[in-house]
C-alpha cells in the first residue's frame, strides 16, 4: 500500500544486478518507496516479475512483481523527484542527462559522469561536501554520481588516513567478485577453477577516480587531491564482495597504532544524521591475521561496512592492509541510497522538503 509522506523514487535498469539490490533495499524503506521502474525495450511492457531474473537471496517484494516495465524516458517517471540509475553504461551515456533536464535528481552508478567537472564523484563518508557541487549544475533537476565499486572501498579504508596523516602514493590489487560483471555475467566455464586477470576499463577508475574523491572542493570546482595509484584488477570465483590488497605511502610517518585508532575512530555526517542506510561505522577493523574475507565479511551492517586488517609494514611503501567491501551493496546501490538519503537530508531532491533524520 502507498505511503503518501515517502518520496517517490523510480529505478532505472531496475532488473539488473544493481537494479535488482535497488529494489530489494527500496521495499520498507522509511522515506523512499517506488513508483516507477524501467529497463531496455527487451523488458518495456512486461511485468516485473516476467522480465527480471531474480538473483537476490530474499524474496521479489509483492509490490513490484506486477508492475510493468516503462521506457526509460522522463515522461514515464513523471512525478518522481528522484530517480536512481542502475543502467548499463552504454545506455546511461545518453539516456541519464535528459532525466536531470527534465528537473529530476539523478543519483546514477554508471560510469557515464563521473569525470564531468560539475557532477559530485560521492561517497558520503568520504566528500560529502562535494554535494555543493550540484548548485554549479546547469540542468533544472540534477546528476550525482557514485563511484565504481572497487573505488568506493578503497578510499572508504584511505579516508582516515588522507585525513590524518595524507597519502601520495597507492598500489592496490583487487580480487573482484563475479556479480560486478552484471547479467548474465561471465560464464561458469570461464571463470570456475580460474582468474581472469582484466576487467575492460577497471583499472584506469580506480587510478583516477580517488583524485577526484579526495578533491579539495571550493566554488570553482574540484582541485584534484595529489595521489598515484597503480592499480591491477581481477575478477576471481566470490559471488559477491571485491577484495583490495593495498600498500601505501603516507604523507607523513604514523604508527600502526595511530592508523588502527583513526580507522576505529572514524565517523562522517552520514552517522551524525543518523541517516537510514548509514552503518553504524563505515570501517570494521578486524584482528583475525586471515581476516577480511568477502564471504564472512561483505555482509557486515547490511553489506554498509567496509573491514580492514592484516596492517603491517611495506618494505616498498610505508604500510600495506586488506580490505574488503559488498559491491552492489556499498558499492552500487546501498551507497546510492546513502548518497539520496544525503541530498535529501540537506534539501538538495528539487521540490521535495527535508524528512525528520532520526
Ligand atoms: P546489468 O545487470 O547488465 O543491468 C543493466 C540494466 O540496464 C538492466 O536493467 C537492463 O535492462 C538495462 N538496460 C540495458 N540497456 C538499456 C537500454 N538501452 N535502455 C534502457 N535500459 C537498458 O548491469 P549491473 O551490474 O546491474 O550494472 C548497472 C550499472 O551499475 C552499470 O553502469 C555498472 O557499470 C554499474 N555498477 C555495477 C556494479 C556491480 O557490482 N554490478 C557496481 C557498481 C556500479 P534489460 O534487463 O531490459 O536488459
Amino acid at each position: 500500500m502507498s505511503t503518501p509522506s515517502k518520496i517517490p523514487v523510480a529505478v532505472l535498469g531496475a532488473t539488473g544486478t544493481v537494479g535488482q539490490r535497488f529494489i530489494a533495499l527500496l521495499d520498507s524503506h522509511p522515506w523512499f518507496e517506488v513508483a516507477a521502474v524501467t529497463a531496455s525495450q527487451r523488458s518495456e511492457g512486461k511485468a516485473y516479475r516476467e522480465a527480471a531474473s531474480w538473483i537476490q537471496a530474499s524474496p521479489m517484494p509483492a509490490e513490484i512483481r506486477e508492475r510493468v516495465l516503462r521506457p526509460t524516458v522522463p515522461e514515464a517517471v513523471a512525478g518522481c523527484p528522484l530517480v536512481f540509475s542502475a543502467l548499463d553504461a552504454r545506455a546511461a551515456d545518453h539516456l541519464e542527462a535528459p532525466f536531470a533536464e527534465a528537473g529530476h535528481l539523478v543519483v546514477t552508478n554508471a560510469r557515464s559522469h563521473r569525470l564531468d567537472p560539475d557532477v559530485p564523484l560521492m561517497v558520503a563518508e568520504v566528500n560529502p561536501d562535494h554535494l555543493g557541487l550540484l548548485d554549479t549544475q546547469s540542468w533544472p533537476g540534477g546528476i550525482i554520481a557514485n563511484p565504481n565499486c572497487s573505488t568506493i572501498g578503497l578510499v572508504l579504508a584511505l579516508k582516515p588516513l588522507v585525513q590524518a596523516f595524507g597519502v601520495r602514493r597507492l598500489h592496490v590489487v583487487s580480487l573482484q567478485a563475479i556479480s560486478g560483471a552484471g547479467l548474465p555475467g561471465i560464464s561458469s566455464y570461464q571463470i570456475l577453477d580460474n582468474l581472469i586477470p582484466r576487467i575492460p576499463g577497471e583499472e584506469e577508475k580506480l587510478e583516477s577516480e580517488p583524485r577526484k574523491i579526495f578533491g579539495r572542493f571550493s566554488e570553482g570546482g574540484i582541485e584534484p587531491y595529489p595521489i598515484a595509484v597503480s592499480a591491477q584488477c581481477n575478477r576471481v570465483p566470490v559471488v559477491d564482495g571485491h577484495t583490495l590488497c593495498v600498500s601505501v605511502e603516507l604523507g607523513r610517518k604514523a604508527s600502526e597504532e595511530e592508523i588502527l585508532k583513526v580507522w576505529r575512530e572514524y565517523r562522517s555526517e552520514a552517522q551524525r544524521l543518523l541517516l537510514p542506510s548509514a552503518p553504524q561505522r563505515p570501517i570494521h577493523v578486524l584482528e583475525g591475521d586471515d581476516h577480511p574475507q568477502p564471504r564472512l565479511h561483505r555482509d557486515l551492517e547490511g553489506g554498509m561496512a567496509a573491514s580492514v586488517g592484516r596492517l603491517r609494514s611495506c618494505p616498498l611503501l610505508d604500510y600495506k592492509f586488506v580490505t574488503v567491501s559488498h559491491n552492489t551493496v556499498r558499492g552500487a546501490a546501498g551507497g546510492a541510497l546513502l548518497l539520496a538519503e544525503l541530498a535529501a537530508a540537506q534539501g538538495k531532491i528539487p521540490g521535495v522538503a527535508v524528512p525528520a533524520t532520526s
